[in-house]
Parts: structure tokens; sequence; C-alpha cells
């Protein structure tokens, strides 16, 4: 479903956020991203959804070469794909309903759609009594799950996570991970770049960490910290 085959990125400012990164995720996965700051998750995220493009090698997602798209498919690959990250990106003035449905308005779906859908994936995250709220009147656990839930509205094949506990206290930041867990049980490949050490641990999934741009370790049922 994923796959890097020999990937660096240098920024314009000549940093080298990676190098020489292979990687391969199959249909159906749980992978964990970890490593310290700086280490590059950012930036591996960014190139699957084609925020960035690789300075040498190939990234593949779905058997498209992602770095080669013409611009005009950039949307049919971003079709494919949701994405949550640390600080939610909700439309403010806009509803937990609105936001979730204004994903599926943006494809191109039908109001009936619409309208038969988004109480489903409201229902998903546990706030279908939350669908009038708009984000300043929920708390940071929930805003993350109508992120979570305008990610999924659409049936991605993947959900790609950037720190999407990172400003979450730890009982709800284990919420959401639940959650990312049983979209995964539904079917959807996930990749979560995260810094929450106690969750990675307990959940015993695929763990990739990244060191200075490079794949220190990959792990089935890996853990958290650094293996010495
Ligand atoms: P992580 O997500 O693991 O913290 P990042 O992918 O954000 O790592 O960053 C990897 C390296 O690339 C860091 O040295 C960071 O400063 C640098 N970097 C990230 N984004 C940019 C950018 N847009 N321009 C220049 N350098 C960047
Ligand atoms: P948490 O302690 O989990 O961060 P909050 O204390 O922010 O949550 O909110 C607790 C509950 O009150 C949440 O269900 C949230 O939706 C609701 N709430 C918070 N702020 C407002 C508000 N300004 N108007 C209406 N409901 C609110």
């Amino acid at each position: 479903m994923i796959e890097f085959i020999n990937v660096s990125k240098v920024y314009p400012n000549g940093v080298t956020a990676l190098e020489d990164v292979s990687l391969h995720v199959e249909r159906g996965e749980f992978v964990f991203l970890v490593g310290p700051s700086g280490a590059g998750k950012s930036t591996l995220v960014r190139l699957i959804y084609r925020e960035e493009t690789p300075t040498q090698g190939v990234v593949m997602v779905d058997g498209l070469n992602v770095g080669r798209l013409r611009r005009r498919d950039v949307p049919f690959l971003r079709r494919q794909m949701g994405v949550v990250f640390q600080d939610f990106k909700l439309l403010p003035n806009r509803t937990a309903y609105e936001n979730v449905a204004f994903a599926m308005f943006v494809t191109g779906h039908t109001p009936r759609q619409i309208r038969r859908r988004v109480p489903e994936v409201l229902e998903l995250v546990g706030l279908r009594d939350k669908a009038g709220a708009l984000p300043s009147e929920l708390s940071g656990g929930e805003q993350q799950r109508v992120a979570v839930a305008r990610a999924v509205v659409n049936h991605p094949k993947i959900l790609l996570a950037d720190e999407p506990t990172g400003n979450l206290d730890p009982e709800t930041a284990w919420g959401i991970m639940e959650l990312l867990v049983e979209i995964n049980r539904r079917g959807t490949t996930v990749l979560v770049a995260t810094h929450a050490q106690t969750i990675v641990n307990a959940l015993k999934r695929r763990v990739v960490r990244l060191e200075g741009g490079r794949i220190a370790a990959d792990h089935a049922q890996g853990v958290y910290e650094r293996a010495i």
C-alpha cells in the first residue's frame, strides 16, 4: 500500500530530513512511526500525501508514483487517504457536522449521500450528540475525534496521523489511539507518527523508528524505546 524505495529528502535550505529510507507497508497494516524530534517523521508523512516530493528515490502509494504525479492527479491521490494532525485543523466557524460534511461536499458527494454518511461517521467517533457544536465548544479530544471523522468519511485506503495526541492528556490520547485501532480493524491502513510512548508499548503493533533521517529499527511488535 505504501512503499519507499531509497528515499532521501533534502529541503531547499540544505537540511537532509530523510536519507536512503526504504519502507514497505502492507494493505491493512497498523504502523507506529517513532523517533526523536527532527528525526524525519513529519517529512515521511508529508511525502505520502504529496505535501513534499522526494529529492531522491521513489514513493509509491497504492501503485501510484507519488513524487511523479502530475499536479492535476494530486487530488485523486489525496482522495485515497485521510490525514489527521496534532492541531486538528478544523474549520473554526463550522460545526462538527459541517466540518465532516465539507470533506464530502468537496469530493462531489450529493446532499443525500452526505446526510446518510455524516451521522454514521460521527457515531463511529462517539460524537453523535455533539454534531451541532462548534470546535470552540468541544474539548481537545472531541475536536480530534471530529478530525478523525473528517479523515475517514470518504472511506480512505490509508489514514495518516501526525502526532494526533500531541495536544491531549494521556487519558484522552488513549481514546484517540483506540479509535485509530478500530478504524484499522475495519480495514484501513493506518500510519501514526507519535511520541506517545506508553500507548505504543501497550499496543504491541509494528514500530518503525527513525533517527537522523534513517530507519534505525523496524519491529513487528515493537516498543518505543531505542534498543541498546
Ligand atoms: P520530526 O517530525 O521527526 O520531528 P521533521 O520531518 O519535522 O521531523 O524534520 C526533519 C528535519 O527536517 C529537521 O531537521 C527539521 O528541522 C527539517 N525540516 C522539516 N521541515 C522543513 C522545511 N519545511 N524546511 C526545512 N527544513 C525542514
Ligand atoms: P476536557 O476536560 O475533556 O478537555 P472540557 O472541560 O473542555 O473537556 O469540556 C467538557 C465538556 O463540556 C465537553 O463535552 C465539551 O463539549 C463541553 N464544552 C466545553 N466548552 C463548552 C462550551 N463553551 N459550550 C458548550 N459546551 C462546552
